[in-house]
């Protein structure tokens, strides 16, 4: 239904009407003039035969006067009632279509034998007393035609030639038939044409049809008319008007002035539809409009800012290649004169006799401070390095008890010369870890390195490894008894630089960068690091290693 346009079902529709009136009528008509038709020839017939039984009953009241002769003797003159209704019909017959004829099972002429309409009709008149007539149209001589009978009612005055006793001569010279008033006489029966009326019919009806088509062709293009002017001329205009929208062009507007009350309203819906989505789509592409200034200027700012971060790349890149080239020199210039000193400071002390103590203990100063100024150089190498991203990680099986051990041995005479008991312990059950066995020996020994120079002389630091039970992590353990640190600085402790006294006339030496390495290399291992700690009382610092990373 959806691809047949409403124009269509409106014709299809009022055609289906029209057709199926115009049969109803044409059947109708027809058969209502048929009908017509039958009721005027029966009519016709009747008054016939009213007519020839008058002529029948005057015949039968005039016998005597006929038969009386001038002299006033009876004189049967052979004009009876039958010979005379008889004559009448032939001669009425004579030079028309329609006939008048007597009829009778038993008839004294030949030719009044009755045929086959009459024949079923004298049944039915003698099968039943109180049916009088009979009418059909009915074959006469090979043509159709509107046949009648009428029933012969038998009187006093029919017995005296057809009465009992039956065979007896009557007065024409004819045998009884032997009747009583009971009997059926016969019929007369009458044959009217049907060509005229036929014509008539078919006349009437071709009239009624061409009466009836111009009504109906008339109501037809009325309603055609008004429909199309009304209806389908402006649902034309708004289907045409939608397309436009649909195209974009918002700015339509229909005219209502041909359209019926109902499409009149949906043409104003309509209009005001259209004006809003006008107004919407009017104030959108104003919207439209700001926002893509905006965006082209925040382009133009993007691309200011991204020539910017060009140059400050650049930039960059040119201090990262000045920062790779003065790591390259520091490694390479101080870090060999300074193994150097080193070296010769310590062949310098062991060389030294005996009995020069202060020169020995020079030596022993100039080798001290090597050592802290090539560990500051390490650990500045190392912190650059990890910058750099060219930070370089093992993820092998380690033994910590053997990194227990390398850290006692290295910080085993700072301690002594700080006065520090250094304690280690570590737990059998602790087991294999992935990591980095270097990167772990340096983590401890930075811790260690603190945790005894911030004790006091006497005091003790201990160094202890077990197994977590709660979550099967590692511990690393670094504990002392020294000044210990203020919560305030507990988390900023492992930012590179930061020392809680950084004045220049502090106690403890060292570079702020010690922590700061401790925690990288605990996180590009997949370890953490935490510290608890009171002012006075001392610090515990732990390394833990998760239980992912145990070997096995
Ligand atoms: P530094 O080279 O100064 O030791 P670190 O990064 O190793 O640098 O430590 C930063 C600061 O944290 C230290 O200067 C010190 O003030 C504090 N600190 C570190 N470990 C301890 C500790 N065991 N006891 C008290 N303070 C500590």
């Amino acid at each position: 239904m959806k691809k047949i346009s409403l124009k269509t079902i409106y014709l299809v529709a009022l055609s289906a009407v029209f057709s199926v009136s115009f049969l109803m009528f044409v059947v109708f008509d027809l058969q209502s003039q048929q009908k017509q038709t039958e009721a005027a020839m029966l009519e016709e017939a009747r008054t016939f035969a009213r007519e020839m039984d008058a002529v029948w009953q005057f015949m039968d009241n005039s016998q005597t006067v006929i038969n009386t002769a001038v002299d006033g003797s009876y004189e049967f003159k052979g004009l009876h009632c039958s010979k005379v209704g008889k004559s009448v019909g032939a001669l009425f017959s004579k030079g028309s279509d329609y006939t008048i004829r007597y009829t009778n099972f038993n008839p004294r002429n030949v030719q009044d034998e009755p045929d086959g309409f009459e024949a079923k009709a004298l049944e039915s008149f003698n099968a039943d007393s109180s049916i009088t007539e009979h009418y059909e149209v009915a074959d006469f001589q090979g043509a159709e035609r509107f046949r009648y009978a009428q029933a012969l009612e038998v009187d006093k005055s029919c017995l005296e030639c057809h009465g009992e006793p039956a065979g007896e001569i009557d007065i024409t010279g004819k045998a009884k038939e032997g009747w009583t008033l009971d009997s059926v006489g016969g019929a007369i029966s009458i044959v009217i044409p049907l060509d005229q009326q036929q014509q008539a019919v078919r006349d009437n009806v071709v009239r009624d049809v061409v009466y009836f088509l111009l009504i109906t062709l008339l109501i037809g293009a009325v309603v055609y008319a008004v429909t199309t002017v009304f209806v389908f001329r402006p649902l034309n205009c708004m289907k045409l008007a939608f397309a436009e929208m649909g195209e974009g062009r918002l700015a339509v507007s229909l005219d209502d002035a041909n359209a019926a009350k109902e499409i009149s309203r949906l043409i104003e819906r309509f209009n005001s539809t259209a004006a809003e989505l006008h107004a919407i789509y009017g104030h959108l592409e104003e919207q439209v409009e700001s926002r893509t200034d905006d965006l082209r200027k925040a382009n133009t700012a993007l691309e200011r800012q991204r020539d910017t971060l060009e140059h400050l790349n650049t930039e960059l890149a040119k201090e990262t290649q000045f920062k790779s080239d003065l790591l390259s020199m520091v490694n390479h210039e101080l870090r060999t004169p300074l193994t150097s000193i080193i070296t010769f400071a310590q062949i310098s002390r062991e060389a030294c006799p005996p009995d020069r103590e202060s020169e020995r203990h020079s030596w022993e100063e100039i080798e001290k401070n090597s050592q802290i100024l090539l560990a500051m150089i390490n650990d500045m190498l190392d912190i650059a390095r990890s910058d750099a991203g060219s930070i370089r990680t093992a993820c092998e099986p380690m033994d910590l008890g053997d990194i227990v051990c390398a850290v006692k041995g290295t910080m085993t005479p700072l301690a002594q010369k700080y006065s520090v008991a250094f304690c280690t312990q570590v737990s059998s059950d602790v087991p294999l870890v992935n990591g980095d066995f270097e990167k772990t020996q340096r983590m401890l020994e930075n811790l260690a390195s603190n945790a005894i120079k911030f004790t006091p002389d006497g005091g003790t630091v201990e160094l202890s490894i077990n197994v977590d039970e709660s979550d099967g992590s590692v511990r690393m353990r670094m504990a002392d008894d020294g000044i210990g640190i203020a919560p305030e600085d507990q988390e900023r402790i492992f930012e590179r630089f930061f020392q809680v006294d950084s004045t220049s006339t502090r106690k403890y030496n060292g570079s702020g960068l010690g922590l700061a390495l401790v925690r990288e290399y605990a996180a590009v291992q997949g370890f953490s690091v935490s510290v608890e700690s009171e002012l006075g009382r001392g610090s515990i610092f732990v390394i833990s290693i998760p239980s992912g990373l145990i070997v096995g």
